[in-house]
This record gives C-alpha cells, structure tokens and sequence, in this order.
C-alpha cells in the first residue's frame, strides 16, 4: 500500500508541485496564507498517486472520464483514511460538497481545492515549546492542558503513536529515534499539523517542536507564525539526571521509553545542542515572542514563572483591550 508519508521528499523549502497530468493543472493556483492549505505542495505527489490508486481499485471507489480520474464520495473517505486524516462524515460530506460540480464526481483538481477550503479553514494557534530533552516539557503541557483547557500535542508522541502502532512511517523513523537523532522535517512537520487540524480555531502547545531550523522553516510556511514559544532551560547534567529517573521510575508501572537509557540520552542531549540555538535565533528574527524559563527547580517553581509572566504582562492585555487592536477584537 501506497503511504503518503514515505513519499515526502522536500526538505528545507517545500518544492512547488508540477502535475503531469492536464485535469490536474492549477492546484496551486489558490495557494493562499500558510495554515489555510490541506496539502503541502511535497504531499500532492503522494497524494495524486493515491489518487489515481484508489479511484482505480473498484467502481465503488470512482473511475476515468472524459477530465481522468475522478472518486466517489467513498474514495474520498478512502483516501483521507490512507493519508491519515480523521475526518467525520460530516466533514466528508462538506469536502464533497465544495468541491463537487454536481455530477458525483471528484477529479484530483476539485478534490484539492475543495480539501483546502474545508480541511485548512482556521487553522490553530500554535504556542510553541522548546527545550533540551528531561526540560520538563510534557509536565507543563500537561499542567496548561488541564487548567487552562489548550490541546496538548507532543510531536515525540506522535511519533511513538506511529512506532507502536507499527505503521511504514513509524518503522522508519524508530531506529533514526533509538539513535536519539531527529526524524525528518517534512515527515514531522506534515503529521503535526495533520493533527493540529483536528482543532480549527484553538490554542494548540506543541511539545517538543522546532526542534531544528528546518522544522521551524517548514512549520512557519505550512502553519504561519506562531503566537508565542516556551523556553524551557537548564543545565545538561539535570536533564541526564532526569532522564535516568524517568527510566529507572518506568520500571514501575510507566511504559518505559527506548531512547531514555544513558548512552541514548547522550546522543540526544548532543543533537539538541548542535540545532537548538539557530533554531531560536531565527524563531526571534521572526519576531515570535519567547519567554525564557528557568525549568532546573521543580514543576511547581516552572508554573510559578509562567504565572508571575502573566501577571507582569496583564497590563500590557489591558492596554490592548482599550486602546490598541488585539487579535481576539479586544
Ligand atoms: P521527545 O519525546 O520529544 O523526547 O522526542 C523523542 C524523539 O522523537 C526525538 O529524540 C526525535 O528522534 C524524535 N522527534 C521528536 N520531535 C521531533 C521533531 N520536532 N523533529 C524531529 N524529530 C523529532
């Protein structure tokens, strides 16, 4: 089976698709602001040999007319369940609807078209959080998903999700995990924001990413700027020191994760070292604002910044909301 994730090869800047095909022409013509598109351009290639598999597997799924290869609203479904996508049959029914001329027929144009106006409607709104492996991430996470109910997206979760779930993807990208190295951008950066469709409109935090300019390059193109970035730091001996705790702490009753021994750890701490900084430095060239935390106390003592910073930027809110145009029309 075709899998559309093994199939991105664009790395540092997304490749502009060339459809060989006429009935497929003008897919990009509507490109519009980043995080308002279903597909990136290094996807439609994948998905336009998804395409043409699936609509040719059974008449139940499509066929070939006049304008090539079209689906039914059951091939679609099928292709969104190829590639991953979620979708209800509610949103099913609406890409359909967009996208269809009327004749129960999607061809591969109508079918991007009509999938980025329903999929990439608004998109989330990203707080980023970064730091070294053992920072402390997930912990916070998890603390702002339940007090302040923003969604809560791990980008190593994601990629745990598809290790244990034993999937093409997942098989690839364990070993490149064992070895406490980063997995592809483009992989990573398309199965974020896959999931973060799930959530049109809300406060998404991504745990655990940029993790490397190019991620932070792709993200800014696909999503758009995010609101804000966490920065969780501390010295390297506590996230060793943590990082070991976690792992011996596993053995009762956690699941214990693979890459949380001693020499794994090394190699990530290694990894982080080599791309974080740039990362962060053009992450402030693009003006995201980042707060810096000092995660070497313990979780309460990270809330605690995080708190006193909301405190201190209150008034800033408030002159927002009477005089100056705030994002929400405060
Ligand atoms: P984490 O759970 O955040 O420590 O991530 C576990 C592993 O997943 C990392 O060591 C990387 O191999 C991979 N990974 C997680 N996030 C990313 C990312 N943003 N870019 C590349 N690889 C990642």
């Amino acid at each position: 089976m075709l899998d559309c994730h093994t199939n991105i090869r664009c790395s540092r800047k997304f490749q502009t698709w060339k459809p060989n095909d006429a009935s497929t022409n003008a897919t990009t013509e509507e490109r519009k602001k980043p995080g308002s598109i279903a597909f990136a351009d290094c996807e439609t290639d994948a998905i336009a040999d998804l395409f043409l598999h699936v609509s040719g597997k059974s008449l139940e799924n499509g066929g070939i007319d006049d304008k090539g290869s079209y689906l039914s609203l059951n091939g679609v479904k099928e292709l969104l369940n190829n590639i991953g996508e979620k979708v209800d049959a509610k949103i099913l029914e609406s890409i359909f609807v967009e996208a269809d001329s009327n004749n129960g027929k999607i061809h591969l144009k109508e079918f991007l078209n009509g999938a980025d106006k329903v999929l990439g409607d608004a998109p989330a709104r990203i707080i980023l959080v970064v730091g070294g492996p053992g920072s402390g991430k997930g912990i916070l996470c998890r603390r702002l998903a339940v007090e302040c109910g923003i969604v809560h997206l791990s980008s190593g979760d994601l990629l745990r999700d598809e290790v244990n779930n034993d999937t093409p993807l997942g098989r690839e990208c364990a070993e490149i995990m064992k070895r406490g190295e980063l997995v592809s951008s483009a992989v990573i950066t398309a199965l974020v924001r896959r999931r973060m469709r799930a959530f049109p409109g809300r406060r998404v935090l991504l745990d655990g990413f940029p993790r490397s300019l190019d991620n932070a390059y792709d993200f800014m193109e696909l999503c758009g700027t995010p609101e804000l970035a966490l920065h969780l730091e501390c010295e390297d001996t506590l996230l060793m020191e943590r990082i070991l705790k976690r792992s011996r702490e596993a053995t009762d009753g956690v699941k214990e994760r693979s890459d949380d021994n001693f020499d794994t750890a090394v190699r990530r701490i290694r990894t982080f070292h080599k791309y974080h900084k740039p990362t962060m430095d053009w992450l402030s060239e693009q003006h995201v604002p980042i707060v810096n935390l000092d995660c070497s106390g313990s979780p309460g003592n990270v809330w605690d910044q995080l708190l006193a910073v909301g405190r201190l930027m209150r008034p800033a809110t408030q002159l927002s909301k009477n005089g100056l145009k705030s994002e929400d029309g405060g």
